[in-house]
């Protein structure tokens, strides 16, 4: 008879065989009210299913994110139910859980409006109100097969066909709807408490663009309502900081169906935010004892052959082209380019460390449905930079590349990180002294700038283990920037070497690190994460002079000169409107500052400022404006 362990380390025997349900129960009857699935082992169940063994379980409820995954999986089935309801002649095929939520695809001609999907969700809060159990079942696997064709289901039919003939299949039913499924579920409709559909999209059957279109409706769902409006909230700010619109609004920088997707034009606003931050990057790299170098754009595909990636990262790699009988290769990485100037001479122990950077533009193949404005793209540039150090020298050389990180991101008003550490997989290269040795060299230097990390046991490379920074943006949102990736693989098959103070060859540690990630990326983070109102030493205009009347030209005309001598970016209006439409208009254009200038301003040549937030700072000499524009610009918005 089944004892049961739980998991604050206590046991429940039982005389005979219990549901998870019992179990919940045996505990208290707030928890059985909660349950929502039990978790054997690491297998998540029903709270219906029978436990005849002695196992470990743990009660899942909606506090658990399995709980909530639960929750989520059951309203895209509830899903399912309503729109067969309401839509017989509807297929069902898929409805996995996503993040925040879950979709489900549908095979109808007719698309989808709005009002149907206001309909749907009407019906699935009916259904939900009704509380219907969710029952499973067990079916043979052609038995399944002739069930689900019998529904004039073909596409259930042909995903149970591909599931191996001596298999049982479970089908959850709720009401009259019957859907194949692995489960777990909720016991019954009326645990889907907060959910709303979001929106519909095309998707092939199959993810495979030879197939027939289905339509698929995205939802979100939650433990209970206040969840639920907090993340509605959370997508309206999300679409009013889209980097997509704020990018054309402040014609920062576009995309060109005529020249392809995911390759980005930087327009002169975005490309002077773009200098900004590159100048920025140059200068605290070659603080931090870094050197640069720069290199080309293609490379003859043998070198690719060396390094690997001909074979390994194939699939992210565009076509080679042919030219004078040889196939060269355009570059998705930037790191073996860096290894054949490091081969180019001979190098001595006294010469490690040795910092290489470059703003390397690369390009890697992406499926054109996965492209997304700025954050994913086919064309971008990477700030690069590789390491070449001794064994002994791998902790220092971390522990500056994660002050550089920090000190970079922090300029950017990024405060909150998360850092992973991720160790040796399976099918590692190397050896497990070395990975034992820089494995801890990457903790000790985590550990010694004091930062909590998050341990990925198994997830590095399998040339070497890595850390990665990610950085939460000011709607919480995170973001993956910054990976410091050690690398034992590449050094051997170049069979690069320097010299030892004995006199011997030795290999060098190879350390890859990026630390934007990609320029396009993080600029696309950046926009989002300031709305648009960047701080002043980023701005792409940081003063505009207006004039009230034509009256001020020729003042207005030399207070820009004098602001673009001092180095300012300064925009001029001078047309013919009214002032406070123009004041309105660069407001709008989120310009830091804004100089008004009238005939007052003029006689006594002060200017009158107000900043884009509204204020009036009253009237000041340019003098007095110059020194407080360059304390803001110095404390980069801090
Ligand atoms: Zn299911
Ligand atoms: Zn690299």
């Amino acid at each position: 008879m089944p004892t049961v362990s739980l998991p604050d380390g206590s046991r429940r025997h039982f005389d005979a065989p219990v549901s998870v349900l019992d179990v919940a129960r045996d505990i208290g009857p707030g928890l059985a009210k909660a349950a929502l699935a039990g978790k054997i082992d690491d297998r998540l169940v029903d709270v219906r299913h029978e436990i005849t063994d002695d196992v470990t379980l743990a009660i899942v409820t909606e506090r658990d994110p399995e709980g909530v995954e639960v929750i989520r999986h059951s309203a895209a089935h509830l899903l399912a139910q309503a729109v067969k309801e309401l839509f017989p002649e509807a297929q069902v095929t898929i409805g996995p859980v996503i993040a925040n939520g879950f979709y489900y695809d549908f095979a109808l001609e007719k698309p989808f409006t709005p009002e149907d999907l206001e309909n749907i969700e009407r019906r699935m809060k009916q259904l939900a109100k009704a509380d219907l159990p969710v029952q499973r079942e067990v079916m043979a696997r052609n038995a399944a097969v002739e069930y689900f064709r019998g529904l004039g289901e073909a596409y259930k039919a042909e995903i149970i066909e591909s599931i191996p003939e001596d298999q049982e299949i479970s089908l959850y039913r709720q009401g009259e709807f019957v859907d194949l499924c692995r489960g777990p579920h909720i016991p019954s409709t009326g645990r889907i408490k907060a959910f709303k559909l979001t929106k519909v999209a095309g998707a092939y059957w199959r993810g495979d663009s030879n197939n027939e279109m289905l339509q698929r409706i995205y939802g979100t769902a939650w433990p209970n309502k206040e969840q639920l409006q907090a993340h509605l909230e959370q997508i309206r700010e999300a679409e009013r900081r889209d980097h997509r619109r704020i990018g054309t609004e402040l014609d920062l920088f576009s995309i060109q169906d005529e020249a392809g997707g995911g390759l980005v034009f930087w327009h002169p606003k975005g490309a002077r935010i773009r200098r900004v931050i590159e100048n920025f990057w140059f200068e605290l790299h070659e603080r931090a004892g870094y050197d640069f170098v720069v290199t080309p754009h293609i490379a003859n595909l043998e070198l690719w052959k060396t390094s690997g990636h001909a074979d390994f990262y194939s699939e992210s790699m565009y076509e080679p082209m042919e030219d004078d009988h040889q196939a060269f290769q355009l570059k998705p990485m930037n790191c073996p380019f860096h290894v054949l100037v490091y081969k180019d001479r001979l190098h001595s122990y006294r010469d490690l460390p040795l910092r290489w950077g470059e703003m390397g533009t690369v390009y890697r193949r992406e499926m054109s449905g996965a492209l997304h404005g700025l954050m994913r793209v086919r064309g971008f540039t990477q700030d690069d930079a590789h390491i070449f150090c001794r064994e002994d020298q791998i902790e220092s050389e971390i522990v500056g590349v994660l002050d550089l990180t920090l000190e970079l991101l922090t300029a950017f008003g990024f405060e909150d990180f998360d850092i992973y550490l991720s160790t040796k997989p399976e099918g590692a290269v190397g050896s497990d002294a070395i990975w034992d040795h820089a494995t801890a060299a990457l903790r000790a230097a985590i550990e010694s700038k004091g930062l909590p990390y998050t341990l990925d046991d198994g997830g590095g490379a399998f040339y070497g283990p890595k850390i990665d920074v990610k950085i939460r943006d000011a709607i919480g949102r995170q973001w993956q920037c910054s990976t410091v990736q050690l690398d034992f693989n590449l050094p051997e098959r170049f069979d690069m070497e320097y010299v030892s103070e004995s006199n011997e060859r030795k290999r060098p540690i190879m350390i890859h690190r990026a630390l934007f990630g990609s320029l396009e990326r993080f600029f696309g983070v950046l926009i989002e994460h300031y709305a648009g109102l960047f701080p002043l030493w980023l701005a792409p205009v940081q003063v505009t002079v207006l004039t009230i009347t034509e009256r001020q030209d020729d003042y207005a005309r030399q207070v820009y000169a004098d602001l673009r001598k001092l180095g300012l970016r300064v925009d001029l209006d001078l047309r013919n409107e009214k002032i406070g439409f123009k004041i309105r208009e660069h407001t709008l254009k989120r310009v830091p500052y804004l100089l008004v200038l009238g005939d007052r301003e003029q006689e006594m040549g002060t200017l009158a400022v107000r900043t884009r937030s509204g204020e009036d700072l009253g009237t000041m000499g340019l003098e007095a404006l110059w020194n407080r524009l360059q304390a803001e610009i110095a404390s980069r918005g801090h």
